[in-house]
């Protein structure tokens, strides 16, 4: 695996392959990884003839009260992560390669960045945008991996990708979760022993809302209800609990036999956490 930290020499290094017809899969990521990240950057080594990862913590895209300066990284145990997936490039840019000076080409998230995590975290999803279109400009690969477990993001890269018509294909690739359930996510590393006993109740909530669905209720306030309810034995705080649409992640007014994605996010301790389920109705 090659460590390269300059896109150019990237995209100098990918240029033979591209003219030898070699598919190019691509995987952006923050680092810290885990088998979540692991297992979209296997699924890309089965899908094409060289694999591109990328580590960028993108301060764009943490508001300002956010942990952007916490966030963990450890480069040296990704690296070694990596190398046993058989990752053939590893993109590690610094923050002017990717935004230079004078840097105001920001793109529009578009319409489904309104719902869920948009209003509770101005400009996350503008910065996330933006960063995937610098990096799709950079790496120009045929496919590109992103994680159900940040659902509304893939959502809106597949929203971007088709408005700028950008010839890669956007694959989703299913939430892996630790054998308790909690999704697993680089800021899992947060929690105290304590609070990742109580994290458990993010995904048994996930479970109690299609339980609810499943039974045959279809008023989205009274699951709403019961989900906030039994949430709060464990959480300190709940952003949002939703019933949305898996398509335009606007929230439904009532559930129907169509699938719906329950999202939720809350606070254990200071540490914000998200998870989400596809209901079939
Ligand atoms: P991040 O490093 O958090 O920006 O995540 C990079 C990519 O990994 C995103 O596409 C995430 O959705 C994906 N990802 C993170 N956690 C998981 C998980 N538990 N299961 C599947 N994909 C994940």
């Amino acid at each position: 695996m090659k460590i390269i930290r300059s896109p150019k020499r990237l995209n100098q290094a990918l240029f033979r392959a591209r003219c030898q017809g070699k598919r190019i899969g691509f995987v952006p990521t923050m680092g810290s990884l885990h088998e979540g990240h692991l297992s979209l950057a296997r699924r890309a080594r089965k899908e094409n003839d060289i694999v591109v990862v990328s580590i960028f913590v993108n301060p764009d895209q943490f508001g300002p009260r956010e942990d952007f300066k916490r966030y963990p990284r450890d480069l040296k145990r990704d690296e070694a992560l990596l190398k046993r997936v058989r990752v053939d490039y590893l993109l590690v840019p610094s923050s002017r390669s990717i935004y230079p000076k004078g840097f105001r080409e920001f793109i529009n998230p578009g319409p489904r960045a309104r719902y869920l995590c948009g209003p509770k975290r101005p400009g996350h999803f503008r910065g996330v945008a933006t960063v995937v279109n610098r990096l799709f400009t950079i790496v120009q690969p045929q496919a590109a991996y992103f994680g159900l477990k940040d659902y509304q993001q893939a959502k809106v890269i597949e929203d971007m990708v088709q408005r700028f018509a950008l010839p890669v294909r956007i694959k989703t690739c299913p939430i892996v979760r630790e054998s308790d359930g909690l999704a697993m996510s680089s800021r899992n590393r947060y929690l105290s022993k304590k609070e990742r006993i109580l994290a458990r109740g993010l995904y048994q909530s996930l479970l109690e809302a299609r339980r609810v669905i499943q039974s045959g209720h279809r008023s989205v306030s009274r699951i709403k209800r019961v989900v906030r309810g039994r949430l709060l034995n464990d959480v300190s705080k709940i952003d949002y609990v939703e019933m949305v649409d898996p398509e335009s992640c606007a929230p439904v007014k009532r559930i129907t036999k169509r699938p719906v994605l329950v999202a939720i996010a809350c606070f254990i301790g200071t540490t914000r956490l998200i998870d989400n389920l596809l209901v079939k109705g």
